[in-house]
């Protein structure tokens, strides 16, 4: 079989490129086998194949084209051949539209310390390992060159990730879009040791994934074809940065090469449109211009503005519904806590000019009341609010990337908020 021929399956396609004030930028549309996505897109998270309490119909009707599962949670429950019986991923969740995968490596690397920016990790057999943190909770992740070995979350049973378990992994729960095995590091770890874990670890990793993926596509011909992912590592090093772009845009196994790119890892939030743009500028440099990038884990407003403006085409992130269920609302001007005592008797919605189901029928105080109360109703309505309102904002940036107004979209969005 033709491996290049059969990545045709998924395509990429600019529609719109470049602004007077932000170069990089673009609109365009990714085209999967289940479907289509319009981008710039926001890629709500689904953790374990469901939004928690939101089913996958009102997630469309909000206005998401595609969600996020994690093959890690996947993996440790129900199995990822459970997913493959079933179909797939979208087929399992009953979600008609295009699904995506990490790598599972993100929550492996940070079992010890939280889903933090800044996360400490030990390294076996490593000539540069360093003592970063200190060490509060117990260490449950261990890396070496091969990949990692860490405790359930679910039983404390010993498992282990590498590139080529989790593109197994990937292919079997059988999302669209994929993502290599990389090694996470932190802003905390030194330069040489992102330069060590690049070169021993994130580049390796990364041609071992695509090596994994082009047997198992082989192996899974009749399968509708998964696209994979490349993660671009380096931290807040230029240099690095640029040489991980070069290499993995360069990679290549059996005709076959990465779709895409995710751009993961530490970055400090101050810097992150200036790291953004010196993947996308190298990528565009490596002939790479025409695949798509996606920025890994993020939602805040200022964020998506910077992904958008230098050249990013999706994100996702789970903190619009994490937070939702923890009472954290957003509005235009600010986040609210619904919990705070002076929305008890507020029988306003949480946004007047919101389009959501939440804001059309429920009030702030109808909300602080569940949410206090620990009811799944609350949950569920602030989810869809929070959703929504990630999910209507990254369409009107691309709205208005098309209708070339993007600038004075803009500013009036923070004029009005
Ligand atoms: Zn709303």
């Amino acid at each position: 079989m033709n491996l290049a021929e059969k990545q045709t399956e998924f395509d990429f396609k600019i529609r719109r490129k470049g602004d007077p004030h932000f170069l990089l930028m673009r609109s365009g549309v990714i085209t999967t086998p289940h479907g289509r996505i319009e981008t710039p897109a926001f890629i709500p998270v689904a953790t374990r194949a469901t939004i928690k309490g939101v089913s996958p119909e009102i997630m469309h009707s909000l206005g998401a084209q595609a969600l996020l599962a994690n093959a890690y949670h996947l993996r440790l429950r129900p199995g990822e051949d459970i997913l493959d019986s079933a179909g797939g991923l979208g087929r399992f969740m009953n979600w008609n539209g295009p699904t995506f995968t990490d790598s599972g490596g993100f929550q492996v690397m940070s079992l010890g310390v939280g889903f933090k920016k800044v996360i400490a990790m030990s390294v076996e057999e490593s000539s540069t390992a360093e003592k970063l943190a200190p060490k509060k909770k117990e260490q449950l992740a261990f890396i070496d060159q091969d990949g990692v070995t860490f405790k359930s979350h679910l039983d404390g049973g010993i498992l282990r990730f590498t590139p080529e378990i989790s593109l197994e992994v990937q292919h079997a729960i059988g999302a669209d879009i994929m993502f290599a095995f990389d090694e996470l590091t932190t802003l905390l770890h030194s330069r040489q040791y992102q330069v060590e874990s690049l070169e021993v670890r994130t580049h390796p990793w990364g041609i071992r994934s695509l090596q994994a993926h082009a047997e198992l596509t082989k192996k899974r011909a009749k399968k509708p074809y998964q696209a994979l992912f490349a993660v671009l590592q380096g931290a807040n090093f230029e240099d690095l940065r640029r040489q991980t772009a070069r290499y993995l845009a360069h990679a290549q196994v059996d005709g076959l090469d990465f779709d895409g790119f995710g751009i993961g890892g530490a970055l400090e939030k101050e810097r992150l449109a200036e790291i953004i743009g010196w993947c996308a500028d190298e990528l565009n440099s490596a002939d790479a211009e025409e695949k798509p990038r996606h920025l890994l884990g993020i939602s805040a407003v200022s964020d998506l503005f910077s992904g958008v403006e230098n050249g990013v085409d999706t994100f996702d992130c789970v903190s619009p519904a994490r937070e939702a269920r923890n009472g954290a609302l957003y509005t235009p001007s600010k986040r609210i806590n619904i919990k705070n005592a002076k929305y008890r008797a507020d029988f306003t919605p949480i946004d007047d000019r919101c389009d959501c189901y939440t804001c059309a029928h429920y009030t702030k105080a109808y909300l602080a009341h569940l949410i206090k109360s620990g009811e799944m109703f609350g949950a569920t309505l602030a989810t869809i609010h929070n959703e929504r309102f990630i999910l209507q904002l990254v369409d009107n940036m691309r709205k208005s990337i098309q209708n070339g107004n993007y600038q004075e979209f803009k500013e009036q969005f923070f004029a009005n908020s």
